[in-house]
């Protein structure tokens, strides 16, 4: 699909633009340009800001709450918010378990959750992977039991993104033993202040606390929360991680912008007795990434309309994921590459808290933290796999 920016997507732009230069607040912005993570208060910050303006959920239909913008609306909204150097907006509750929620969610649960998650009055985290069930998800041992009106559970989750602030869990946990191992599996809604739920943090590569082990001990959840059908989780939850390669498809500007800043840093590094960015193999090296970029961005914006038209779009979405994670790697290689010798300024990342970073950290965290772009949400050898299966019949 080609870019037809008219008279009509300039206005939308510019109205983007400014409601950017009224809301986006100097610091929130200075940590997305160093490239450091937002901070918690920076999302909540943000979500409510959007959801003021009505843009609470950009890529949901206008029924439940969204902005109902065609693909190129949200590429553009993605890129203007980029370009101002905006936050992304958190997306466990926005984009996994909202749609999830609208499509398979009981009437209580559409009213009483998707207004809290355009809001940001829950935070939500996903509870899916467990010791030993990661990319083999469907061999999930937390059991749910059913008691009266409540579900008890028992299990461990692990490697669970800010269940630390979280309000609400999503959790896949079997409640039955069926022919097969996905069979069994449920989608629990869980208050993460119920009894019996105990959250310990794991640090990672950048020293600092994005995951958790989350632990559930006889936690009684009301039988309401269940979504859907007991024992069809695994096909929501299927849709879920679908939705995970869906809000990679829209990110290829934000990484576009990355690469500026990149650019940024080259032209005020020296070498010898000249900038970095004169340099013929540095530069060499951002046109190439640039050209990559681009044709992400494109795949992207084809990606999005499938699934507006509610088109199957094959294997993309993984072909996406893999060139999103890896061009992501290599951004925050060159990065730090053009930083050189002042990457020695970067060994001491701070004490985890978000406050005893040094602003100069940004570019090291990002990179330390790229790693993981190949292996969550699917790692990228099981979207191979997808790959093989869905284009060879493998
Ligand atoms: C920072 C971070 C945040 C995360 N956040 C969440 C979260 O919020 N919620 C949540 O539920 N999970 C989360 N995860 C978990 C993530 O989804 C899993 O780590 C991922 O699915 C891989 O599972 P695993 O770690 O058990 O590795 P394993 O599945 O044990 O895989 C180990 C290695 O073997 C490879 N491998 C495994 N099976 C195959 C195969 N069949 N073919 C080829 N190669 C294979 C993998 O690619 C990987 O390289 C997060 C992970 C990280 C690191």
């Amino acid at each position: 699909m080609s870019l037809q920016i008219g008279a009509e997507e300039e206005a939308f732009c510019r109205e983007v633009r400014a409601f950017c230069q009224e809301n986006l607040t100097e610091e929130m912005k200075s940590r997305v340009r160093s490239g450091q993570r937002p901070t918690v208060a920076d999302w909540v910050y943000w979500q409510k800001a959007l959801h003021r303006r009505g843009w609470g959920a950009p890529s949901w239909p206008k029924e439940v709450g969204g902005t109902g913008w065609s693909p190129l609306q949200l590429h553009l909204f993605e890129q203007e918010v980029s370009r101002a150097d905006g936050p992304q907006q958190f997306h466990q509750g926005l984009e996994l378990i909202g749609p999830i929620i609208a499509a398979y969610g009981s009437e209580a649960q559409k009213a009483y959750y998707l207004p809290r998650i355009l809001s940001s009055d829950d935070w939500w985290c996903q509870g899916y992977s467990e010791p030993g069930a990661g990319s083999d998800l469907a061999s999930l041992r937390t059991r749910a039991v059913r008691d009266g009106d409540h579900y008890v559970v028992n299990g461990q989750k692990l490697w669970t993104s800010y269940a630390q602030h979280a309000s609400m869990m999503f959790c896949l946990v079997r409640t039955g033993n069926g022919p097969s191992k996905q069979a069994g599996i449920s989608l629990l809604l869980i208050d993460m202040a119920t009894p019996g739920i105990r959250v310990r943090p794991i640090r990672t590569l950048d020293e600092q606390h994005h995951v958790n082990e989350v632990f559930l001990d006889d936690v009684r959840v009301p039988v309401e929360n269940l979504v859907g059908e007991e024992g069809k989780g695994w096909s929501y939850g299927k849709v879920l991680l679908d939705r995970e390669r869906f809000v990679t498809a829209s990110l290829g500007p934000r990484l576009m912008r990355q690469l500026q800043y990149v650019r940024n840093t080259a032209e005020a590094m020296s070498q010898g007795d000249r900038a970095l960015l004169e340099d013929h193999g540095f530069r060499r090296k951002l046109a190439q990434a640039e050209i990559e970029l681009m044709t992400l961005e494109s795949m992207g914006l084809r990606t999005l309309q499938d699934a507006m038209d509610n088109v199957d779009s094959g294997p993309r979405g993984s072909m996406i994921k893999i060139r999103w994670s890896e061009l992501l790697q290599r951004v925050g290689e060159l990065w730090v590459e053009a930083l050189g010798d002042e990457v020695s300024k970067f060994a001491r990342l701070g004490d985890g808290s978000p406050n005893d970073l040094p602003t100069t950290a940004g570019p090291m965290l990002a990179y330390l933290h790229g790693r993981v772009t190949s292996i969550y949400g699917g790692s990228n050898e099981i979207q191979h796999n997808i790959i093989s299966r869905r284009l060879l019949g493998l």
